[in-house]
């Protein structure tokens, strides 16, 4: 049996923003089953390379291998872009997204915004996307919530439901781009309860965040970003426990 490919390879990532680049060259490694947590300060990067991992920004250079698949680009007189869009379909469907503004489609329920994606871009008949939908909602606690609109729901159920709607794909790799630095404090514990679950479950996931207890808890992997380089990285007892660079050692001083 071929072995199983590894679920995300990034190869020296650069991003530019008219002059600025602000990605200048960041390479990942994500094996299946690992957290890897992405810490910086705010403009060092971090949003920006989630966004090239799965193409809403295009990276100006650099490689990008999804479950096995090399993404194919071209070079066109509006810059570089993806060769095949069938090819990021299929690719955007392994690696999940969960926004920092949960992103809930707000015209559906939250059970219509599970299935939506399973049914339309994976093809599931609709009996089944319900069924798995159903088993979803009760993992995340929101069994009682499937015919909410979003809007009638908190903040933290809203990301719950997130959640639910992005492994309903059943992806790869699952990222999180902040996804409790806009809850209320007393919702946040919720949202990182159901991550540190799928963290314990083996799914691979990358995360950025600012919750410091949750990145030492749960990673396999921590990269402190600056400037849109790796400054640090290495095992969380290492990088949080023990910084090297002077940024990184004032980025976790206590700030009061
Ligand atoms: P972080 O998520 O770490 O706060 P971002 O990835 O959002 O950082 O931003 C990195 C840098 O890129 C910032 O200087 C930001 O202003 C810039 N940037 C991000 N998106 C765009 C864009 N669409 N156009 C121009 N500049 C951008
Ligand atoms: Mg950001």
């Amino acid at each position: 049996m071929a072995a199983t490919p590894i679920p995300l390879e990034v190869r020296n990532i650069k991003k530019r923003f008219g002059d600025t680049e602000v990605l200048k060259g960041l390479s990942l490694h994500a094996h299946k089953g690992d957290v890897i947590t992405m810490i910086g300060a705010s403009g060092s990067g971090k949003s920006t390379f989630l966004r090239c991992m799965n193409l809403l920004e295009q990276p100006n250079e650099g490689d990008l291998i999804v479950h096995g698949e090399e993404v194919r680009f071209k070079t066109t007189k509006r810059g570089r872009e993806p060769a095949d869009w069938k090819q990021v379909v299929r690719m955007r469907a392994r690696l999940s997204m969960v926004f920092q503004s949960f992103n809930l489609w707000a015209h559906m329920t939250l059970l219509e915004n599970i299935i939506e994606a399973p049914i339309y871009v994976l093809g599931k008949p609709k009996k089944e996307a319900i069924e798995h939908a159903n088993a979803l909602l009760e993992r995340v606690g929101l069994s009682h919530r499937a015919d909410a609109y979003p809007a009638q729901m908190s903040g933290g159920q809203q990301q719950r439901g997130a959640i639910a709607r992005a492994l309903a794909m059943d992806p790869a790799v699952m990222l999180f781009d902040e996804p409790t630095s806009a809850l209320d404090p007393e919702l946040v514990g919720d949202v990182l309860k159901v991550m540190h679950d799928l963290a314990d479950e083996g799914r691979t996931m990358i995360v950025v965040t600012h919750e410091m207890g949750f990145a030492r808890d749960v990673s396999s992997q921590v990269i402190y970003l600056h400037q849109g380089l790796v400054e640090e990285s290495g095992a969380p007892a290492d990088v949080l426990g023990n910084p090297q660079s002077p940024r990184l050692k004032q980025f976790l001083a206590p700030k009061y």
